[in-house]
């Protein structure tokens, strides 16, 4: 992974520190920040760019930056990405409990400790949410589904890297069906993915990858998932011999969605998915890294692909 950490000393020679203080103001926490003008103008080509490649009967759904806690509950994140996961808290109870919570903050004392949870975490990716939506529809037509979906979303790792970011935005085409179907999607994903790559004239190479599972048991979990090559991804780097940044993955979730929410195939079977996620925010801070702020100087290519 690329460690193009964005120094509090934005005179620093580091590569990425003078593109950071151009797309990015800082909130005041590592790995959030507000986007600028330049950054938000290239994320909307961007994402036309990835619309242009969605397969035509994708249903198109986009989901808030929060989803129930219950399903993120039943869908087992907590047996593998525990450290990871953002609750939303509240302040629950009567009038005088609130009152009392706003004044030990007034006091400056901790009034954190009286919020209890609710029922709502920050989305750790976007399709979490979707299988339930397509449970709730009873079996799969012939040919199953496929959906582009995208959400904001959280992950608890604060970093002062510009690729590791906390909130970060996560476009997703996820198709729901039958075994090969799902084989057969994620392959031609796969193959797509770095004609994609070449279009923006980003350096690429396509690798087996696996999540970063929790504690000792996630690691024999990690070794399992590459073994089956559940995830590949597509890894850019952002200047040259830069370690390269994971931009796009490309997961094969087999039965694991199909069974947790009942969702049968066409044939009756438990349906099996897969998602290609495309990371907005690293391929958007590889292309300015890789082609620099200034759009005219950009390959003809890339122009082109993002009509610029
Ligand atoms: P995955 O679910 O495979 O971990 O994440 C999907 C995609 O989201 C990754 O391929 C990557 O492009 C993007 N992503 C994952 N973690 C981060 C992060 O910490 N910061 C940013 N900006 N993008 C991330
Ligand atoms: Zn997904």
């Amino acid at each position: 992974m690329a460690d193009p950490t964005v120094p509090a000393d934005s005179t620093s020679s580091y590569p990425l520190s003078a593109l950071a203080d151009k797309l990015f103001e800082r909130m005041g926490v590592d790995g959030v920040y507000a986007r600028t003008a330049i950054y938000v103008d290239l994320l909307e080509r961007l994402e036309h760019y990835i619309t242009r490649q969605r397969d035509r009967n994708a249903e198109v759904m986009r989901f808030p930056p929060v989803m129930s806690r219950g399903q993120l509950e039943k869908s087992g994140y907590l047996k593998s990405f525990p450290n990871l996961l953002g609750c939303v808290c509240a302040l629950h109870g009567t009038e005088a409990s609130i009152r009392s919570a706003v004044e030990l903050a007034e006091s400056g004392g901790n009034w954190t400790a009286l919020l209890s949870s609710s029922d709502l975490v920050l989305s750790p990716a976007a399709c979490y949410p979707l299988y339930p939506i397509v449970a709730q529809r009873g079996p799969l037509p012939r040919g199953g589904l496929t959906f582009d979906i995208e959400a904001d979303v959280f992950r608890h790792e604060p970093s002062l890297s510009l690729d590791r970011l906390q909130s970060f935005r996560m476009r997703e085409f996820v198709r729901v069906g039958v075994p090969d179907e799902i084989v057969e999607f994620r392959e031609t994903w796969m193959a797509r993915a770095p004609v994609l790559a070449a279009e923006l004239a980003l350096p690429h190479t396509l690798e087996i990858a696996n999540d970063p599972f929790f504690g000792r048991v996630g690691q024999v979990m990690a070794v399992s998932q590459r073994q089956q090559e559940l995830k590949f991804e597509l890894l850019i780097p952002y200047y040259p011999h830069a370690a390269p940044t994971a931009c796009m993955s490309f997961n094969y979730h087999r039965e694991h969605f199909g069974q947790t929410w009942g969702i049968r195939d066409e044939r009756g079977g438990v349906a099996h998915t897969s998602c290609i996620a495309f990371g907005i925010d690293r391929l958007a801070v590889a292309l300015f890294a890789n082609h620099g702020l200034n759009f005219k100087n950009w390959p003809s290519v890339a122009r082109q692909a993002l009509a610029l």
